[in-house]
């Protein structure tokens, strides 16, 4: 079966620093894939590239068979592939219902935007209750959900998210990861990068452990948990 996304020798750098140095991955239709790996190692740098916020230096990305090397970030999100930034970069003078429909921006028809707002306000009751309110005032928990809800707008196959549990309380961290897996019950395929390793493998179906810009162990979630590379990576920074 061909993967939703796949890259090849995937190369991301920032004039002399390599920060991704020839990744090879795929993220399959309905899973959930965790990468993981030390700060610095090349995850956010990976994601970004995927997406078309830094350039692709070499190698390619494939999504739904077609190259998407250099796609212009902004045809993404209408193609299907949108990411959520780490740091909940939410518009904190609008209104939770104007930053969802930023998220819509792709989406021309009004009905399909209409049904857009229900299917988030579905799985987000949170946000429809407060949609009128200023973006700002919402607590942590409640933007990262937003930040989430507008990736949502765009009705994603895959759902990429940079840290989405950063710097959140326990309670909220653990209802982000079950929102994590309520969307893969609604049909979206997530690729994520966590610090939080032990809560993202018992979430994830597999996961690749990245260091110095390289893929250094992979494997299912159960085999990483307990994987040297995995521990190595942490260690070795
Ligand atoms: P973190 O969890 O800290 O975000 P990461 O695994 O996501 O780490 P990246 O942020 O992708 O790693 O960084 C990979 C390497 O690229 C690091 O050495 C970092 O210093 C470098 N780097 C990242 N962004 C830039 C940039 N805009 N300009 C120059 N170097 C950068």
């Amino acid at each position: 079966m061909t993967p939703l996304l796949r890259t090849s020798g995937l190369m991301v750098r920032y004039g002399p620093v390599e920060a991704v140095r020839g990744i090879d991955f795929e993220i399959g239709e309905g899973e959930i894939v965790a990468f993981l790996g030390a700060n610095g190692a090349g995850k956010s740098s990976t994601l970004n590239a995927l997406v078309g916020l830094v350039p692709v230096h070499s190698g390619t990305v494939e999504f739904l068979g077609r190259d998407i090397t250099h796609d212009p970030a902004e045809t993404l999100a209408p193609a299907g592939l949108t990411l959520v930034p780490e740091g909940r970069r939410v518009f904190n003078t609008l209104s939770v219902a104007e930053n969802l429909r930023m998220g819509a921006y792709g989406i021309r028809e009004k009905a399909a935007v209409a049904e857009a707002w229900d299917r988030v306000y579905d799985l987000f009751p949170i946000l429809a209750e407060r949609r009128g309110q200023f973006a700002g005032t919402l607590s942590g928990g409640q933007q990262q959900m937003l930040a989430i809800g507008r990736a949502m707008m765009s009705g994603p196959k895959l759902l990429l998210l940079d840290e989405p549990s950063l710097g959140l309380a326990p309670l909220i961290v653990e209802q982000v990861f079950e929102l994590l897996v309520r969307l893969r019950g609604a049909g979206v395929t997530l690729g994520v990068v966590e610090q939080n390793v032990a809560r993202s493998l018992q979430i994830a179906d597999r996961g690749y452990v990245l260091s110095g810009g390289r893929i250094v162990g992979q494997g299912s979630a159960a085999e990483l948990a307990t994987s040297e590379a995995l521990s190595g990576a942490y260690l070795d920074g």
